[in-house]
């Protein structure tokens, strides 16, 4: 398969195309690794130049899912869904409620949640169909709904600990640039605000930054700026791939720190960042609070034990940074050897019984 030629992660268990032309779904769901229970991760629903290129995207983000839950300790393998956003008008619920039979096809192998261009409604139509699905309202004192304040809590923890690291202080008084203000990025942007930072702020989307800008007392800068901003650090929270070998060069922070699923445009960027003396938080370390919530919901946990794991997630950080200074490895690499490890050394899955014992 070309695509999976060119792809320099480690492979997936399976690649399931998603095809029906009457509900115009177009996709992939790519389960990476049920090493550690079934292959659990969001669902992102994006335009992309061309199939290969989603294909591509979904296997890097099901690699991601694979590490990320494994450091998370959740008993979860890693997959993805990535579904073609279509030309023209289509009906969303008719093209969700497909998604989710091919879901069903997959017998609890994979776990969807709301992911990039999803929504709550949408996953709602995907349980029609199926029960392998997360992301739904939140019934009260139980986990679910909205994933985004979990994910900025996370990342919220981690940027204490890393700044501990990097500058021997905390976090107040230190300036953080924040690229994209959606779902995660407003709600880190409160945090950080109330915990003495100063912010510079960049989205494309008309007014939303003037609007925070006014609550938070931020400055704004042109999203094609923020990469290079004068700032301590630098926290992603939009689209992956936007650290390459140019914006490493750009960066003007000394701490990489954010919400964005798979920052690094190559795995040797890592290097690159450390190469310059700048700390890289990883990404899939630093932003598991949305599927711990995704997890707790799907496994019946409560909201007490979501928050104790998310509130884990700076402990989680610290491990990899004093096994990336043991080793003398970019925390990136290092992130990626202790999740490889975790997944190898896990005893096999003795099929879903194990898990839902
Ligand atoms: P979102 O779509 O709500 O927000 C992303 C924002 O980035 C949007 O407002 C968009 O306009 C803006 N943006 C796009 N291009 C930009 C640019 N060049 N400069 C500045 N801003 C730009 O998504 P989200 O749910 O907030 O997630 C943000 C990132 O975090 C994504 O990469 C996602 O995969 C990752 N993530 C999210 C969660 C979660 O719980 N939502 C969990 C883990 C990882």
């Amino acid at each position: 398969m070309t695509r999976l030629r060119h792809f320099a992660g480690s492979p997936p268990e399976r690649v399931v195309v998603l095809d029906d032309a009457r509900a115009r779904l177009k996709g992939v769901v790519v389960l990476h690794s049920s090493r550690l229970g079934p292959a659990a991760g969001g669902c992102r629903f994006w335009r992309y130049p061309n199939m290969a290129a989603l294909h591509f995207d979904a296997l890097r983000l099901a690699e991601g899912m694979s590490y990320k839950n494994a450091l998370a300790g959740l008993p979860l393998g890693g997959g993805k869904a990535v579904l073609a956003l279509p030309d023209g008008p289509f009906d969303r619920t008719r093209l969700f409620e497909a998604v989710g039979r091919a879901v069903a096809d997959l017998g609890g192998n994979y776990v969807m949640a709301e992911g990039v261009g999803t929504t709550i409604a949408d996953m709602s139509a995907v349980r029609r169909t199926t029960d392998h699905v997360a992301g739904l309202p939140a019934m009260p004192g139980r986990a679910g709904g909205d994933p985004s304040p979990w994910t900025a809590r996370g990342v919220f923890r981690a940027m204490e600990v890393a700044a501990h690291y990097r500058f021997g202080c905390k976090l107040e008084g230190l300036t953080v640039a924040v690229q994209g203000l959606g779902n995660v990025g407003t709600h880190l942007c409160a945090l950080l605000h109330r915990a003495g930072v100063r912010l510079i702020l960049a989205e494309p989307r008309p007014g939303v930054a003037d609007a925070l800008a006014a609550r938070y007392d931020a400055a704004i800068l042109p999203p094609d700026q923020i990469v290079g901003a004068r700032a301590d650090i630098f926290a992603p929270c939009a689209l992956g791939g936007i650290l390459d070998t140019s914006a490493i060069a750009a960066l003007r922070a000394k701490l990489v720190c954010g919400a964005a699923n798979n920052v690094l445009a190559t795995p040797e960027d890592g290097d690159r960042l450390a190469d310059r003396g700048i700390l890289y938080a990883p990404d899939y370390v630093v932003n598991a609070g949305g599927i711990i919530n995704v997890a707790a919901e799907y496994l019946g946990w409560d909201l007490a034990e979501v928050e104790r794991r998310v509130e884990a997630t700076g402990t989680r950080l610290e491990r990899v940074l004093a096994s990336a200074w043991d080793e003398g490895v970019a925390p990136s690499r290092a992130a990626d050897q202790m999740a490889r490890r975790m997944i190898r050394d896990s005893p096999v899955r003795a099929g879903r019984s194990l898990l839902w014992a």
